[in-house]
């Protein structure tokens, strides 16, 4: 299994931030990483920043329709995304449940659509914070898990992040005992549901990784990579973090 290093730029990035792409490009070009790469800029900046990119590294969405396409304003199918350049799409991130009132149900249905357009879906699941102070968050994830991860993930078409929703955008993490307690937890939920092939899904630690905590983090057992927020919007950052990955 390769490790996968993703970032979430959010609803951020201008033109002009293709900048950090191009960097990003040439230092990877100079130093091959252990990790795959995945950079989620906004729409708006997908298909310019696949050709900025050329393949040096894979680009995502960071949410798609469940619809193939139609009478739906406004939004984006999964096969827009793969012809712009995409490779990946975010599912399920917190701030899409939060702001969009996303339900398990429509995480589902959205997987299934990147799955249709020939996209591998990253499906996000974590606990609140008063989750995990009622000593909720193994329960609540496997909830999520359970009714957002169809039947027919496979190692090849899904990512899981685990991303507790009060590490993101916050400066705080969990215990590097409590983010190894959750993957390994998480990868038991999977080979129970999915078989032995969930063994090779690669399950990504996400909120608040940044240069100076990656290296703990990212080398924790059943952590198979990061999505990366804030961190990831310049270049220099998200390299640390990259390069902070164990070799696999
Ligand atoms: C995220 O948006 O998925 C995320 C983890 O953000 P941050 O790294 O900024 O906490």
């Amino acid at each position: 299994m390769r490790s996968l290093v993703a970032g979430n730029w959010k609803m951020n990035g201008l033109a002009a931030g293709l900048a950090e792409l191009a960097s990003l490009k040439a230092a990877l070009a100079a130093k091959p990483p252990a990790a795959e790469v995945l950079v989620c800029p906004p729409f708006t900046l997908l298909a310019q920043a696949a050709w900025a990119v050329k393949d040096a590294f894979a680009l995502g969405g960071q949410d798609c329709s469940p619809h193939d396409g139609g009478a739906y304003t406004g939004d984006i199918s999964a096969a827009m995304l793969k012809d712009a350049g995409a490779s990946y799409v975010i599912v399920g991130h917190s701030e899409r449940r939060h702001y969009h009132g996303e339900r398990e149900s429509d995480v589902a249905a959205k997987t299934q659509a990147a799955w249709r357009a020939g996209l591998c879906a990253i499906i996000c699941i974590g606990e609140t914070e008063s989750q995990r102070d009622a000593g909720d968050a193994h329960s609540i994830c496997a909830g999520q898990l359970d009714a957002s991860v169809p039947d027919t993930a496979t190692a090849q078409n899904t990512a899981i992040a685990y991303e507790p929703v009060w590490a993101i955008g916050t400066g705080k993490t969990p215990t590097s005992a409590d983010i190894a307690a959750m993957h390994a937890h998480i990868r038991s939920c999977l080979v129970r549901r999915l078989g032995e092939g969930a063994q090779g899904m690669r399950i990504l630690y996400g909120g608040s990784v940044k240069p100076e905590n990656a290296a703990e983090i990212l080398n924790l057992p059943e952590v198979n990579g990061a999505l990366v927020g804030g961190a990831s919007l310049k270049a220099a950052d998200f390299l640390n973090i990259i390069t902070a990955f164990k070799v696999v």
